[in-house]
């Protein structure tokens, strides 16, 4: 009857749950994981950028307020006008430049 499938889905449900650790269980693992909330490094001026995308520009005290560029790899974050060398750059995503596409690129 009703009760009988009932009880025998829930005999099936805990057998299920209560699964043993067949391999590598009991091994309780050292918390390496802690790079959840890792900082994206900073770039200064003068450094060659690594990877073509989207960068926030934080500039010394805030004279102006963050705004984001595209940079391309291989060339060098540039000083700015007003703060020099004291600008910062923060990868925000990584985006490859179109030209630099497979598909796109500028066949010669
Ligand atoms: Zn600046």
């Amino acid at each position: 009857m009703q009760t009988r499938s009932q009880q025998f889905l829930q005999s099936e449900i805990q057998s299920r749950l209560v699964v043993p650790h067949a391999k590598g269980g009991g091994k309780s693992r050292p918390h390496s994981r802690h790079k959840h909330s890792r900082p994206a490094p900073l770039f200064s001026a003068g450094e060659t950028v690594r990877e073509t995308g989207i960068y926030e520009v934080i500039h010394d005290r805030a004279h102006r307020s963050v705004h984001e560029v595209v940079m391309l790899s291989s060339d060098a974050f540039p000083a700015c006008d007003s703060c020099g060398a004291q600008v910062r750059f923060r990868l925000v995503r990584t985006a490859p430049y179109i030209f630099q596409d497979e598909d796109f690129e500028e066949s010669p």
